[in-house]
């Protein structure tokens, strides 16, 4: 099976979408400031918490499509999780629905999950993990058998005799969504008891494509997608379709990068209040079940679910407008990937940036450095050197798309 490329599509409604942010945005790269991003590598500890945050619950439940699960509008996310203990506050206030992957911290999110979980009624919870093994996505040529032994590990680790939901994960091409391996594996899997749904995640090239096939095959029970302020508008349309066919739709992504704590123009109460904002933001559309967002410490939980059930404010949009013209010189889009058919060395632009704000922005360094560590050497950056750069203008964004790449290769792999 040949590779497929992902489209450009939508460049110039991106670019009108941005103009604003991506003024702002080249302002500042005028002066520098993005070119080291020095002050990104450090971590800067996030806003701390306000006394009055103490305790916050889950205010806000909607149904999660055809699954007819009512899920807690801000649900768990477990990218970065370790510890089963936050799981057990999370569940004693309010929260009903946890995504997991057999990738998120090498297997320990899940078994964290798991642990964190047990002994609250499970028909109570909504669990999701992901078609995957510790050492990464399933491949679309993987073998049935292969692929139903994976999820069955996931069982194991979270110590469930059921997924709520299993996603086929990192889907970019319409290939993958419908690799039939993987689909009977699921058959197969949904026959025997263990797994009750099919979802689809992606936050990859070719996201608009691979989710209004999704939507429109009836195959898939839930999307989850990479959703924050200022996305482009199509989305909107693909989960108002998803809403008419009764699939829920579950965001992801949701604060833009954090980059928040970091800005050093921002004052304190913006700090503070951005992560609600944006989470308002995503909540504001009626189409979203739900949304994840990664949680690893107790203070956050105090700090999200203030954001439940809350509406989303015009103060709220003016944090987010100046967030949005503060980073947009530096935040790569998830779903983007516009840059990717101008290179000719195949960087997997997208991937590395993403890796890399998972180092600067959410503490994950050895996972980002790990997965950077993967790259085949004829497609790192450090290819990068001397190239003429023809991904700076292919950006949509006008990202400076190289000097990002060279201080993700310093950040993750020394070099360059
Ligand atoms: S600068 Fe890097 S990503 Fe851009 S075209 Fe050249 S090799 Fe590709
Ligand atoms: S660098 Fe720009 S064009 Fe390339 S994937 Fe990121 S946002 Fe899109």
């Amino acid at each position: 099976m040949g590779k497929e490329r992902p489209l450009r599509t939508g460049l110039t409604r991106r670019k009108v979408i941005t103009s604003a942010g991506a003024l702002a945005g080249g302002l500042a790269l005028s002066g520098c400031k993005y070119g080291t991003q020095a002050f990104l590598a450090s971590k800067v500890p996030p806003p701390p918490p306000q006394p009055e945050w103490a305790g916050a619950r889950v205010r806000g439940f909607r149904r999660l499509g055809r699954t007819g699960f009512q899920m807690s509008d801000i649900s768990f996310g477990s990218a970065n999780l370790e510890e089963p203990e936050v799981v057990r506050a999370a569940v004693a206030r309010g929260i009903r629905y946890f995504d997991t992957s057999p990738d998120y911290s090498n297997a320990k999110s899940e078994r964290a999950i798991g642990e964190g979980i047990r002994g609250a009624p499970r028909d109570q919870l909504f669990v999701a993990s992901k078609f995957c093994t510790p050492n990464g996505h399933l491949p679309n040529e993987v073998s049935v058998e292969h692929a139903i032994r994976a999820v069955e590990d996931s069982l194991r680790r979270i110590g469930t005799d059921h997924l709520d939901l299993i996603h086929i994960h990192a889907v970019n091409t319409i290939d993958r969504l419908m690799a039939p391996n993987i689909h009977e594996a699921f058959d197969r899997l949904k026959e025997a008891g263990k797994v009750r749904f099919l979802g689809v995640s992606s936050h990859t090239p070719d996201l608009e494509r691979v989710m209004r096939h999704a939507v429109a095959s009836d195959r898939f029970d839930v999307i989850m997608v990479a959703y924050n302020y200022q996305h482009w508008p199509s989305i909107g349309e693909i989960f108002h379709d998803a809403h008419q066919r009764d699939v829920g739709v579950v965001a992801m992504k949701t604060l833009k990068g954090a980059y928040h704590a970091k800005l050093d123009d921002f004052t304190a109460t913006e700090k503070e209040s951005f992560a609600q904002a944006a989470l308002k933001w995503v909540l504001s559309n009626q189409d979203v079940s739900g949304l994840v967002v990664s949680i690893e410490r107790p203070e956050q939980l105090d700090e999200y679910l203030m954001a439940s059930g809350q509406p989303f404010e015009p103060a709220d949009q003016a944090l987010l407008e100046r967030y949005d013209a503060r980073v947009s010189g530096i935040y790569c889009r998830p779903g983007c990937g516009a840059c990717l058919e101008s290179c000719p060395n195949d960087v997997p632009v997208d991937d590395v940036l993403r890796w890399r704000m998972y180092s600067e922005n959410y503490g994950r360094h050895a996972e980002a450095s790990g997965r950077y560590a993967t790259l085949d050497p004829a497609r790192s950056p450090e290819r990068c050197v001397g190239c003429a750069a023809p991904c700076v203008s292919a950006c949509p964004f006008d990202l400076p798309v190289q000097s990002r790449l060279l201080g993700a290769a310093r950040l993750l792999g020394g070099g360059a």
